[in-house]
C-alpha cells in the first residue's frame, strides 16, 4: 500500500493528496481513499479502483480542509471490497479519526476479538481497522489521541507506516523496526507532507526533510510539528524488497535513488553470473535498471525486448492466480524485431510463483529468441512476508520447493541465476534490513499459525 498526508491550511489539500496518491499508485491498485480534516470534522471519500477512477473533480472540490490523508491499497490481509478500502474511520465520542496504513500487523486476531467483546463494531476483516479501533479505544480511556496512539503501538506488532487525521491535526508513525518506509517533506514554509516514498513529495513540490524514525510519532497542527518517541526503536529492519522491487526508481532512500541501487544490482549480477549473449533486456518496469547495469558491466548491448501496456495494473499484486495468468498476456508483449535470432539475457526483479517468468520466456522464444538466460537481481524468495508485501504463502513460492535447476527447467530458460544476498547488500545503503523473504530470519514475531505449519 501507499500512504500520504498533508498539513497545509489555505491550500487545496484534497488535490495535493490526489496527486500524491497518483505518484504512489504503483504501491496498490485495489482501492483509493482521501480523508480531509476541516477544523470541525473529518470527511472521507474512498472506493475500489485506481485513484483516477475513484475521484471526480467534484469529489475533490467537496473535500475542503486544512489537512488530508490518503491511501492506495493492495490487499495483504482481510480481503478486498469496499469495506477494506482506506482510510478507516472511528468515532471517539464526538471526534472522528481517519487512519491509513501501509504494512501488515501480525497479532490482531486476539486484539480484534477483545474489542468485539467490548462492543466495538467492525466493518471489515482488516488489521488496519483493528489498529484504528484500538487507537480509538485507548484515546477514549486516556482522553488524549497521542496517548491512544502510543498505547496502540505498544500492543500491535508487525510492519506499519501509518498516517492519522483528526479534525485539527495530522499524525504519522512508524513501527519500531522501521520495516515500512515513511518520509517527511516540507511544502513551502507553512505546509508539511508525509508519504511512503519521496516520489510523492516531488510530484506536489515538497522537499524531503527526513524519514519518520522507527517508533516515532509525529504530530502536525496549528502549533507546528512535534515529535515524540512512541516506542523505543528496535534493531533496524528496513524492507530490502522495497529497493529490489516495490519502490519507484526515482524514489530516494538514504540519499540514494532506487534506480542507482537497481543499476548496481545488475552490475553485481553480471559479475556473479556472466553469460555469452547478444542482447540484454529488462522485464518492465523494475527489471529495466538492473538490465542496464548488467549490459554496462558485460558490454552486451541493452535493448527493449518486451513492451508493456502501461494501462494494466501490475500483475504481481492482483489477487487471484487466474487473474495473474491473464495479466501477463494483457500487460507484456515481446518485440520480435529485437529478439528474433538472438541469444537474450532477460533481467527481472524476482521469481515468486514462477508462472510469470515461464510465460515471458515462452513469449520471447515464440518471438524468435534462440536462447533466453534469466537473471534475477535478488536472491531466491523462499519465505512468505508477514509485514505488508504479498509474496504469498510458502507452498506457492517456487524457490521454497525447487532447486535453481528445477526452477530453470520449470520456466523453460536456458540458464538461470539469482543475485547473492551478499551481492545485494553491497548495492544498497548500509543500514539494518529485513531480508526474511530470502533468509527466513524474521525481525518481528510472526503469526503463531505459521510457526505451527498452517501456512505451509
Ligand atoms: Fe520486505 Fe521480505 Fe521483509 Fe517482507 S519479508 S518486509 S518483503 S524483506
Amino acid at each position: 500500500c501507499g500512504v500520504f498526508g498533508v498539513w497545509a491550511p489555505g491550500r487545496d489539500v484534497a488535490r495535493i493528496t490526489y496527486f500524491g496518491l497518483h505518484a504512489l499508485q504503483h504501491r496498490g491498485q485495489e482501492s483509493a481513499g482521501i480523508a480531509v480534516g476541516n477544523g470541525r470534522s473529518v470527511l472521507v471519500r474512498k472506493d475500489r479502483g485506481l485513484v483516477s477512477q475513484v475521484f471526480t473533480d467534484a469529489d475533490l472540490s467537496a473535500l475542503n480542509g486544512k489537512a488530508a490523508i490518503g491511501h492506495v491499497r493492495y490487499g495483504t490481509a482481510g480481503g478486498g471490497g469496499f469495506d477494506a478500502a482506506q482510510p478507516h474511520f472511528s468515532l471517539i465520542d464526538d471526534v472522528t479519526i481517519a487512519l491509513a496504513h501501509n504494512g501488515t500487523l501480525v497479532n490482531t486476531t486476539g486484539v480484534r476479538r477483545e474489542l468485539v467483546q467490548m462492543g466495538v463494531p467492525f466493518r471489515s476483516e482488516t488489521d488496519s481497522e483493528v489498529a484504528c479501533e484500538l487507537i480509538g479505544y485507548f484515546t477514549k480511556k486516556s482522553g488524549h489521541l497521542r496517548v491512544g496512539i502510543r498505547h496502540a503501538m505498544q500492543m500491535i506488532e508487525g510492519g506499519y507506516a501509518m498516517v492519522l487525521l483528526r479534525e485539527n491535526a495530522l499524525y504519522a508513525f512508524r513501527d519500531p523496526n522501521g520495516i515500512r518506509p515513511l518520509v517527511i517533506g516540507a511544502l513551502g514554509t507553512e505546509g508539511w507532507v508525509v508519504a511512503s516514498e519521496t516520489c510523492a513529495l516531488d510530484i506536489v513540490g515538497a522537499t524531503f526533510v527526513r524519514d519518520v524514525r522507527p517508533g516515532e510519532i509525529v504530530r502536525i497542527s496549528d502549533g507546528g510539528i512535534l515529535s515524540e518517541q512512541g516506542l523505543e526503536p528496535r534493531p533496524e529492519a528496513q524492507c530490502i524488497f522495497e529497493d529490489v522491487y516495490f519502490s519507484r526508481p526515482d524514489t530516494v532512500i538514504r540519499g540514494r535513488s532506487i534506480y542507482s541501487m537497481r543499476y548496481e544490482m545488475g552490475r553485481q549480477l553480471a559479475r556473479e553470473a556472466p553469460v555469452d549473449a547478444d542482447l540484454v533486456i529488462g522485464v518492465p518496469d523494475s527489471g529495466m535498471p538492473p538490465a542496464e547495469g548488467y549490459a554496462a558491466q558485460t558490454g552486451i548491448p541493452f535493448g527493449e525486448g518486451l513492451i508493456k501496456n502501461r494501462y494494466v495494473a501490475r500483475t504481481f499484486i492482483q489477487p487471484t492466480q487466474e487473474m495473474r495468468e491473464m495479466g501477463v498476456r494483457m500487460k507484456l508483449n515481446a518485440l520480435s524485431d529485437n529478439v528474433a535470432g538472438r541469444r537474450v539475457v532477460m533481467v527481472d526483479d524476482s521469481i515468486v510463483r514462477g508462472t510469470t517468468s515461464k510465460q515471458i520466456v515462452r513469449m520471447l522464444k515464440e518471438a524468435g529468441a534462440t536462447e533466453v538466460h534469466v537473471r534475477i537481481n535478488c536472491p531466491e524468495v523462499k519465505w512468505p512476508c508477514f509485514y505488508g508485501i504479498d509474496t504469498d504463502v510458502q507452498r506457492q513460492l517456487i524457490s521454497a520447493n525447487k532447486s535453481v535447476e528445477e526452477v530453470r527447467d520449470y520456466i523453460g530458460a536456458d540458464s538461470l541465476a539469482f543475485l547473492s544476498l551478499e551481492g545485494l547488500r553491497r548495492c544498497v545503503p548500509e543500514c539494518g534490513y529485513c531480508d526474511a523473504c530470502y533468509t527466513g530470519r524474521y525481525p518481528v514475531r510472526i503469526p503463531e499459525a505459521f510457526s505451527a505449519g498452517k501456512f505451509l
